[in-house]
C-alpha cells in the first residue's frame, strides 16, 4: 500500500529551562484564550503552581483543570463528555499517563493539544499514539502529534531518575527496533521507510555522545524521545521505534501481576534482544552503566518466570510482524541468556 506522505508536526516546540513559567506566554502567542488542564495527580504543587501562575500572568483562563489518576479509555471517554464547551485548546501537564489521557482526549475532541511533560519516562511525548488501558491492560490506541510540546529541561532533570531511566530503556529500543523492521523486510518485503529509520536511529547517537544527569543531557534525551515520536508519524506505524523488545515488554504487561516502568521493561528487553540480533550489545551495555541502568534493575529484579512466558508469548502479541523472535530457536537463546548472560544475571529473580 502507498501511503500519502502527509504528515503533522508540532508547531510549537520548546526545549529549555524555564519553558514551565512560560506556558501560558506561548498559548496566549497562538491566541488559546480558554483552555482545559490535565494534572499528573502525583505532581507537586509548586509545579502546578508554576503553571497556573503563567497562564494567569498572561490572562489564558482556565475552564478546567482536572487531576488525572489513571489512563483507562473509559475514563477518557469520560473526561471528554466532562469538558467544558468553547475550549481553545487542551493542556496536558506531568507524566505518563496524565499525558496519555490529555493526548487522547486532546484527539477525540480535536482540540489543539500542549504536551508538557515534567519527566522522560517514555516516547510518548510528543507520538500519535496513546497508551491507555483497557479492561486493567495496557494498549496503544491511535492518536494525534500534538500541536505543541513544551519541556522544562531543569524540571525533568528533577524528577525522579527512574522516570528518566525509564525514557532511556524506551530510547535505546530504537536500536532493536529499525533491525527488526529491516529483518522484517529481507524476510517478508514488508517496505521499511528509509527516512523513518534514518531519523529513529540517528536520534539514539546524540543522546549516546552526553548520557548525564544534567541539563545537556536532558535537553538530548528529550529531543531523541521526541524524534522518535515523529519517526512514527512519518511511516503511519510504530515500526521505527517498537520491534521485538516492545512485544516483550506488551507480553508482561499481560502476564506480570504488577508491570514496572515501561522503559525499564523495554531496555533490558533491547539489551536481551541486541544479543539475539548481535549487534549494538556493547553500545546498550555500556549507556547503561553510564546511566546507572543496570543498579537500578538489580535493586528490584524482574520475576525470571513471568519473563520466559513473556518471550514465548511475543511473537504472538502483534499478526503480522516479523521480528527477529519469528526466527527458529530465538525464543530458545532468548530464555538461555536470561540464565547465563553476565550482564543480565542481576536483572532478575527466581
Ligand atoms: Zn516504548
Amino acid at each position: 500500500m502507498i501511503r500519502s506522505t502527509q504528515i503533522s508536526i508540532p508547531t510549537l516546540v520548546r526545549v529549555k529551562e524555564g519553558a514551565l513559567d512560560r506556558v501560558g506566554l506561548y498559548l496566549s502567542r497562538d491566541k488559546r484564550h480558554n483552555v482545559a488542564v490535565l494534572v499528573s495527580k502525583s505532581l507537586q504543587s509548586q509545579i502546578l503552581d508554576r503553571v497556573a501562575t503563567s497562564l494567569k500572568e498572561h490572562e489564558v483562563s482556565i475552564a478546567a483543570w482536572i487531576e488525572v489518576a489513571d489512563n483507562q479509555i473509559e475514563l477518557a471517554a469520560q473526561l471528554l463528555a466532562d469538558l467544558p464547551g468553547n475550549l481553545s485548546a487542551l493542556v496536558g501537564v506531568g507524566g505518563g499517563k496524565a499525558l496519555d489521557m490529555a493526548k487522547y482526549v486532546g484527539f477525540l475532541s480535536r482540540l489543539p493539544y500542549y504536551s508538557v511533560p515534567t519527566s522522560l519516562s517514555n516516547d510518548g511525548i510528543c507520538s500519535p499514539q496513546s497508551s491507555l488501558t483497557i479492561r486493567g491492560r495496557r494498549r496503544s490506541f491511535p492518536a494525534a502529534i500534538p500541536y505543541g510540546v513544551i519541556i522544562d529541561t531543569a524540571v525533568c532533570l528533577n524528577a525522579p531518575r527512574i522516570l528518566t531511566l525509564s525514557g532511556v530503556g524506551d530510547l535505546v529500543a530504537k536500536f532493536t527496533a529499525v533491525r527488526d523492521w529491516k529483518l522484517a523486510f529481507h524476510e517478508t518485503g514488508e517496505p521499511v521507510n528509509d527516512f523513518a529509520a534514518l531519523l529513529s536511529d540517528g536520534s539514539i547517537h546524540s543522546y549516546l555522545n552526553h548520557p548525564d544527569f544534567d541539563l545537556q543531557g536532558i535537553r538530548l534525551l528529550a529531543t531523541s524521545l521526541l524524534l522518535n515520536g515523529m519517526a512514527m508519524e512519518i511511516c503511519g506505524s510504530s515500526r521505527p521505534a517498537s520491534g521485538s523488545e516492545h512485544l516483550i515488554s506488551h507480553a508482561l504487561d499481560t502476564i506480570t501481576a504488577e508491570p514496572r516502568l515501561h522503559g525499564l521493561q523495554v531496555g533490558i528487553a533491547t539489551y536481551l534482544v541486541s544479543r539475539l540480533q548481535g549487534f549494538n550489545t556493547d553500545i546498550i551495555a555500556a549507556l547503561f552503566d553510564a546511566t546507572g541502568f543496570w543498579p537500578t534493575i538489580a535493586e528490584n529484579p524482574f520475576s525470571r518466570e513471568d519473563w520466559k512466558s513473556a518471550i514465548r508469548a511475543a511473537p504472538t502479541v502483534k499478526e503480522n510482524f516479523y521480528t527477529i523472535l519469528s526466527r527458529n530457536g530465538a525464543i530458545q537463546d532468548a530464555e538461555r541468556f536470561l540464565d547465563d548472560d553476565p550482564r543480565l544475571v542481576n536483572c532478575f529473580r527466581d
